[in-house]
């Protein structure tokens, strides 16, 4: 099979896979779906979770210069003419004059692919024309008065526009910044490539303000750069599977001074995992034009008065589980091991995955076993930080590959040995080696390595 083939391949298991497992099921599938919206399942929501509680943790809880917002979602339409959303918000577009089919005109390998779907036809195109990626909802309870408003195409708006209240609510000082973790909705042209393009999805965002000054923005703006690459190799993505690349000129960003992605070597190619911007002073000094409110940083000890610069990470929570997925995913042969042939195992960093560890008893039908078995299980779900499966289904082998393909590290279990001397085996995912832990000795065992 050709590299293509089995590059797809990897994505149609990974996405069979989550369906199967409950990490991600296609949006409002009951009725059809809805394209470019998913819905996370069982695992999916604790992997979020899990995700989302580290990165918070890494941004905000262990520094003393970041604080959280968490704004509303719908926001006064002018915050976005402020932004320059309205106006720039968008991508080109062309439509298939045949069958209608619109396509973003920079991506060209999507398009070419659509001309071989006519056979040989000539295929002409519309002219590109700029289409705005804002989503249109309407507030209000009167019919016909209801007020037009923006879902946020991006959730930096919201910190933005609270850059005074934080200031006047904290005793925070420059440099420092507000992070934040929430949806965004684009009216994607093309969405696709699993959860990669959605409709609605999720960021997670830093703002650093900074002194207005060449300098000090190059000095964070490679600061953040490599302190977001780190982040992603601490949670275990391969370093070959990343890389930095910068804007060119002419794709930057209406905001950007400068612009660099964290990219991920994606089955479908290098894709943008990330962003890290210099965005200046544009959304103070815009949101300052159009409030008419005062967006200034007061330093007393310098005796200046300045509109801040802001140097953004953002990156895409559902992007960085995808990216998590597909990295993590491996079939291996354990030939060495229980004999069962082909496995298929998420080698997840065991701190995102979704089960820290799995009780079995030995036997299904052995009372004594499966009630130590059960004692093990409520006692670990107590005493460790994250979820606990039991499963006493099957024979033993089938419920370690069953672990093992959502990513939990630990598997334990009761046997009769357990029964005399209070010791489980503890059997790790990666090396499928067993060892013999005493049984009040598993969460001071387990803890360190899954928190
Ligand atoms: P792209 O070039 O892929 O359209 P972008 O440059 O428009 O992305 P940003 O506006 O910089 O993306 O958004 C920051 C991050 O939000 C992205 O790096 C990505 O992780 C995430 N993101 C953006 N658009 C989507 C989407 N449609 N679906 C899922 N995640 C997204």
């Amino acid at each position: 099979m050709d590299q293509k083939n089995n590059k797809q391949n990897l994505m149609d298991k990974i996405t069979a896979l989550c369906k199967r497992r409950g990490f991600i099921y296609p949006g409002s599938e009951i009725y059809g779906g809805l394209q470019g919206t998913w819905d996370y399942g069982p695992l999916g929501t604790l992997l979020k979770k899990n995700l989302k509680d580290i990165w918070w943790k890494d941004a905000v809880e262990k520094r003393d210069d970041m604080v959280g917002v968490d704004a509303a979602i719908m926001m006064h339409p002018k915050a976005w003419e402020a932004s320059g959303h309205v106006e720039a918000f968008t991508d080109p577009l062309v439509e298939c004059k045949i069958c209608h089919e619109r396509f973003r005109a920079d991506e060209k390998e999507k398009v070419l692919e659509h001309i071989k779907t006519h056979d040989g036809k000539k295929v002409d195109w519309t002219n590109p024309q700029k289409f705005n990626l804002l989503v249109k909802a309407y507030l209000g309870v009167i019919e016909g008065k209801q007020s037009e408003l923006y879902l946020r195409g991006e959730i930096t708006n919201g910190a933005q526009v609270n850059f005074r209240n934080v200031l006047d609510s904290t005793r925070i000082k420059i440099p420092f910044g507000i992070a934040q973790i929430g949806k965004a909705f684009r009216n994607e042209i093309t969405p696709g490539n699993f959860t990669f393009r959605s409709r609605e999805f999720e960021q997670m965002e830093t703002q650093y303000y900074i002194k207005p000054d060449k300098k000090e923005g190059e000095k964070w703006f490679e600061y953040w750069k490599d302190n977001r690459m780190n982040f992603y190799l601490s949670l275990g993505i391969k370093k070959e599977n990343l890389r930095f690349r910068e804007h060119r000129e002419e794709e930057k960003a209406h905001y950007a001074i400068a612009a660099t992605d964290i990219e991920y070597n994606a089955p479908f190619g290098w894709s943008e995992f990330m962003g890290i911007h210099n965005r200046g002073d544009w959304d103070l000094s815009r949101h300052q034009k159009y409030s008419g409110q005062k967006m200034t940083y007061k330093d007393e000890v310098a005796g200046e008065e300045y509109v801040p610069w802001d140097i953004e990470t953002s990156a895409g929570v559902d992007r960085s589980i995808l990216f998590l997925l597909i990295d993590s995913y491996e079939e291996d042969d354990p030939s060495t091991g229980s004999g069962q042939g082909k496995r298929v195992v998420l080698k997840l960093n065991p701190k995102l995955a979704p089960y820290k560890a799995a009780v079995f008893p030995l036997l299904a039908n052995k009372e004594d076993l499966v009630k130590t078995a059960k004692d093990v299980y409520y006692s670990l779900k107590k005493d460790i930080n994250g979820m606990v499966a039991f499963d006493a289904r099957g024979n033993i082998g089938k419920r370690y590959y069953s672990q093992d393909e959502i990513g939990t590290p630990y598997c334990i279990t009761v046997d009769f040995q357990t029964l005399e001397d209070e010791t489980v085996t503890v059997r790790n995912r990666d090396t499928m080696k067993q060892e013999r832990i005493k049984i009040e000795k598993l969460a001071e065992f387990l803890n360190p390595k899954i928190d």
